[in-house]
């Protein structure tokens, strides 16, 4: 049998509108969900593991599953994010939009849709801060559904306004979309999800939708098997004390082993270099130790990691490096990257 890699998934939205929030949210989830499958931090990204997230959504669970878990990108903008390309797409696999529901669209709001439609990503709108709705009565962690019938009639048709202003929005925008529960094909109708990432509300349905999504995806397009060359995109270039110039990237395919030859694309050309270090998080119980991270022999995507490789001065967020073998493998790299930010160019135009 294959095995599936665990789809990377990104959070974007308008500044202010919930993004780190929610990201906290899922990562800190509540105490069983974590020691149910050990949440794992990466370097730019958090793991939750299948086990955490049906823990999460224990009142409601009713998918079938097998994807290992998913892995948050934790990108704070999402002007990062247009740079975080891979291989014919996005680097995410999957999405959230988040939008405030008593704010509704935004410039980066849209920007990020525009983003969403050019790379064909599959997302989930969260309509995030319900519990600001005047007059809703928070009820901690509870799925939607339980929580909104718990309200008073005239809550919930302020929520339904808006839930009916945000799908105007997205149909101005060429998207159809309702309340995730009047959706029976999801991979034809946007679900939008209330949510509220300070109290936890929703976010049952957001990580049970997420992971039904994938799962969707999976049986058509997405690759989500662990085979092949090891490929990741750069998250960000940074000096890093004793150990010089080091990258942060996400592998999102392939395994990645120390001493593997490595091209890197950027806009002045590509870099070939090679793996000195592959670098992780050290697990927080072990933070007494001098480092804050560990060092690995090799790591299997998707994966956060820290790169250590020499000649890297050129290398930007965003740029996409693979393992080569042989001079053919390098041309056909450059010749990949060159069509591919050809490509985007011109889809970009398009729009
Ligand atoms: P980001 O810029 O998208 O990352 O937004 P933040 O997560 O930093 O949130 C911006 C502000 O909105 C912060 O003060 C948050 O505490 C607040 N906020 C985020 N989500 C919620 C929510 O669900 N309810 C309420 N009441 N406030 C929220």
């Amino acid at each position: 049998m294959k095995v599936l890699r665990t789809p990377i998934v990104a959070v974007l939205g308008h500044v202010d509108h919930g993004k780190t929030t929610l990201l906290d949210r899922i990562r800190r989830s509540n105490v069983t969900a974590r020691e149910a499958g050990g949440i794992t931090q990466h370097i730019g990204a958090t793991e939750i593991p299948l086990s955490a997230i049906k823990e999460i959504c224990k009142d409601i669970w009713n998918v079938n599953v097998v994807i290992p878990g998913l892995l948050f990108i934790d990108t704070p903008g999402h002007k990062a994010f247009t740079n975080l390309r891979r291989r014919g797409g996005a680097l995410a696999d999957l999405a959230i939009l988040i939008v405030d529901i008593n704010e509704g669209f935004k410039p980066q709001t849209e920007e990020a849709l525009m983003i969403l439609k050019t790379f064909k990503t599959p997302f989930i709108v969260a309509a995030n801060k319900i519990d600001k709705i005047p007059g809703w009565q928070s009820n901690e962690g509870m799925p939607f559904m339980k929580s909104y019938a718990m309200q008073d009639e005239v809550v919930r048709q302020r929520l339904d306004n808006r839930i009916y202003e945000l799908i105007g929005e997205l149909y101005q925008r060429g998207f159809s979309a309702d309340r995730f529960d009047r959706i029976r094909d999801f991979t034809r109708n946007v679900a939008i999800v209330p949510i509220s990432a300070l109290t936890g509300e929703g976010i049952p349905e957001l990580l049970m939708l997420l992971v039904g999504l994938a799962q969707r995806y999976l049986e058509k397009s997405l690759r989500l098997h662990v085979e092949g060359k090891a490929r990741g995109t750069v998250l960000e270039v940074k000096e890093e004390k004793g150990l010089g110039l080091t990258f942060d990237a996400i592998l999102y395919d392939g395994t990645l082993r120390v001493g593997d030859r490595i091209a890197i694309g950027g806009v002045e050309g590509v870099i070939v270099t090679h793996v000195r270090g592959i670098l992780r998080p050290r697990p927080a119980k072990e933070m007494r130790l001098e480092s804050r991270f560990k060092s690995v022999e090799s790591v299997t995507a998707a994966a956060g990691i820290k790169v250590v490789a020499p000649d890297i001065e050129g290398v930007l967020a965003g740029s996409e490096f693979e393992v080569v073998e042989s001079d053919e493998d390098i041309k056909a790299f450059e010749q990949r990257i060159k069509q591919e930010y050809q490509e985007i160019a011109i889809e970009t135009d398009e729009e």
